[in-house]
C-alpha cells in the first residue's frame, strides 16, 4: 500500500491554496464543503471564486508566492500551471513539517486527494495511487449506481438509534443482526423512498420485537423486470431481488434477470402462460401474503411493468387487505423496451401523437375493444398479448375504417438477443405472421411510425 487513507478533520483548519484557477477552485470548494479555514494566494481569482470572497467564505492574499507564506497553516495545495512555483510551494511545505498537495504531481505532494463519493455522513473514497485519475473516475461512477442516493440519510437514521439500540438490545449478536436486518430490509427502503419518520417508527417496534424474540412481519416487494434485457433494470428493482428471501416470479421473467437474484434466496415459478396459469392468480395473491407473514422479504418478480397488464393491483388488493406492508417499484414495460430496440418511436411529430395500450385477449379467449377509439389517425397502437388474435384484430381495425396499407410489426422476445421483427401491414402482417415459427412474447405495434423501422434500426441481433 503506497498511501494510507484517513479521513481528517479539517474544521476550522488553516488551509492555504496556491492558485486562483479552475482547479484551484475545485479544491477550494471540498475544503469548504470540510468546514477548512481558506486563504488564497493568487495574482487572479476565477469568477466563483471571487464569489465567495465576496461572500466571505475565503481569504485572498494578492500576490505571487514566496516561501515563507506557508508558515501558519497546517495544510497547503498547490494549485497552479507554474511547475517553479509548484515546486517551491511543496518544497516550504516539506521544510515546515506541513501537509501539501500538488495538483496532478504525487510525486510533488505529501498527500493525494482520493476521489470521492459523498453519501454524507457515509464517504466512499478511492484512489489509485496516483496511477490513473480516470480509472478511479469510473469506478466511482459504478459505484454511485450501487450505493443509492440516499444513503446518508439511512446512516443519519442509524445514528440517531445508536445508543437506544445498544440500550435495548443488550446481547451483541442480536445486536448485529438487528442492524443487518434494518440497514437493508423494510426500514432501509422506506428510508431510501423518502419515508424516513415512518422508517424511525418501524425501528422502533423493531427493536420491541426482538426483545420478544417474535419474527417482525415480511414484506413483499412488486417488481418490474423490464421486457428481458437485465440491463434494462433499474437500481432498485436489482437491490432488492439481491436481498429477497424469497422470489415468485413469472415466465416473462428471463434466465438472465433470474440469474441476478441473490444466490441463497428461494425461487418459486408461478407460471402465467395463456391457459397454463402454473399456479392460480387468486393462490399467487396468498402465497405472498403467507410468505409475508413469515417474516420473510418477498420480491413479486414481474415480466416488464407490474401496473401495465401485470395484475399487479389484484396482487396488492389482497397484501392490503391483510395488513401487509408492500412497496411497488416500476419496470420498463413491453411496449418502450421493444419499441426502443425496434426502432419504432412510439410517438413522433410527423406520425402519432397519441399512443394507446391494448390488451389484444381476454381472460374467455375474446377480443373485446373499443375499434372507433382505437381508429383514430395519428395514433401509435401498441397490443399486448395480441399473437393469437392478431388476424382478428386487423380485420377489424380494416373493418373500422383503418387503411389495410397501415404499417404493422410483430416483435418477438423484444431486447433480448433473440429478438426479431416482422414488419408489414394490417393486411400483410397475419400472413407473415403465420409463415413464421415464432416463439412468445410477442409485441404488436401498429401505425404509421412503424414504417421508421428500417431506418432507425440500430439493435439488430439476428438478421432477417
Ligand atoms: N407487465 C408486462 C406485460 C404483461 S402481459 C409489461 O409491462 O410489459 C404479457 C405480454 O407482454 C406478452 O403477451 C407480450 O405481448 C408482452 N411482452 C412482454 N415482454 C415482451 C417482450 N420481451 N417482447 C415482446 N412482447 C413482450
Amino acid at each position: 500500500m503506497k498511501y494510507l487513507p484517513i479521513f481528517t478533520n479539517i474544521t476550522q483548519t488553516k488551509c492555504l491554496v496556491v492558485g486562483g484557477g479552475e482547479i484551484a477552485t475545485r479544491k477550494v470548494s471540498l475544503l469548504l464543503k470540510a468546514g477548512g479555514n481558506v486563504t488564497i494566494i493568487a495574482s487572479e481569482l476565477s469568477d466563483s471564486l471571487k464569489r465567495m470572497y465576496l461572500d466571505k467564505q475565503i481569504k485572498h492574499i494578492k500576490k505571487t508566492f514566496s516561501i515563507d507564506d506557508v508558515r501558519t497553516y497546517s495544510l497547503v495545495i498547490s494549485a497552479t500551471d507554474n511547475l517553479l512555483v509548484n515546486e517551491s510551494v511543496a518544497t516550504a511545505a516539506r521544510q515546515h513539517g506541513i501537509a501539501v498537495n500538488v495538483v496532478d504531481s504525487p510525486e510533488l505532494s505529501s498527500f493525494i486527494f482520493p476521489s470521492v463519493l459523498d453519501r454524507s455522513p457515509v464517504i466512499v473514497a478511492i484512489s489509485s495511487g496516483g496511477a490513473s485519475p480516470v480509472l478511479t473516475r469510473l469506478l466511482r461512477a459504478r459505484l454511485e449506481s450501487l450505493i443509492p442516493s440516499s444513503y446518508g440519510k439511512l446512516a443519519a437514521l442509524a445514528e440517531r438509534f445508536r445508543s437506544k439500540v445498544k440500550f435495548e438490545i443488550q446481547d451483541s449478536r442480536l445486536r448485529r443482526k438487528f442492524w443487518e436486518d434494518n440497514l437493508q430490509g423494510w426500514v432501509a427502503e422506506l428510508v431510501l423512498s423518502g419515508r424516513e419518520e415512518q422508517a424511525a417508527k418501524q425501528m422502533q417496534k423493531n427493536i420491541t420485537l426482538v426483545n420478544r424474540k417474535k419474527p417482525g412481519m415480511g414484506q413483499v416487494y412488486l417488481v418490474g423486470a423490464g421486457p428481458g434485457d437485465p440491463e434494462l433494470l433499474t437500481f432498485r428493482a436489482l437491490r432488492l431481488m439481491q436481498m429477497a428471501d424469497v422470489v415468485v416470479y413469472d415466465r416473462l421473467v428471463s434466465p438472465e434477470i433470474r440469474e441476478l437474484v441473490r444466490r441463497d434466496a428461494e425461487l418459486i415459478y408461478a407460471g402465467k402462460e395463456r391457459n397454463k396459469h402454473t399456479i392460480p392468480q387468486e393462490k399467487i395473491n396468498h402465497l405472498l401474503a403467507r410468505l409475508a407473514k413469515q417474516g420473510k422479504s418477498v420480491v413479486r418478480l414481474k415480466g416488464g411493468d407490474p401496473f401495465i397488464f401485470g395484475r399487479g393491483g389484484e396482487e396488492i388488493e389482497t397484501l392490503m387487505a391483510q395488513g401487509i406492508p408492500f412497496q411497488i417499484i416500476p419496470g420498463i414495460t413491453a411496449a418502450s423496451g421493444c419499441a426502443s430496440y425496434a426502432g419504432i418511436p412510439l410517438t413522433h411529430r410527423d406520425h402519432a401523437q397519441s399512443c394507446a395500450f391494448v390488451a389484444g385477449y381476454l381472460k374467455d379467449g375474446t377480443i373485446d375493444l373499443n375499434w372507433e377509439q382505437l381508429v383514430v389517425p395519428r395514433q401509435t397502437l401498441v397490443v399486448y398479448m395480441g399473437l393469437l388474435g392478431l388476424p382478428h384484430l386487423c380485420e377489424k381495425l380494416i373493418q373500422h375504417g383503418a387503411s389495410p396499407d397501415l404499417p404493422a410489426a410483430l416483435i418477438e422476445r423484444g431486447t433480448t438477443k433473440n429478438q426479431r421483427i416482422l414488419a408489414g401491414n394490417l393486411k400483410t402482417l397475419p400472413l407473415i405472421v403465420n409463415k413464421n415459427d415464432i416463439t412468445p412474447p410477442t409485441l404488436v405495434i401498429i401505425g404509421s411510425v412503424v414504417s421508421l423501422h428500417k431506418q432507425l434500426a440500430w439493435f439488430n441481433p439476428i438478421d432477417t
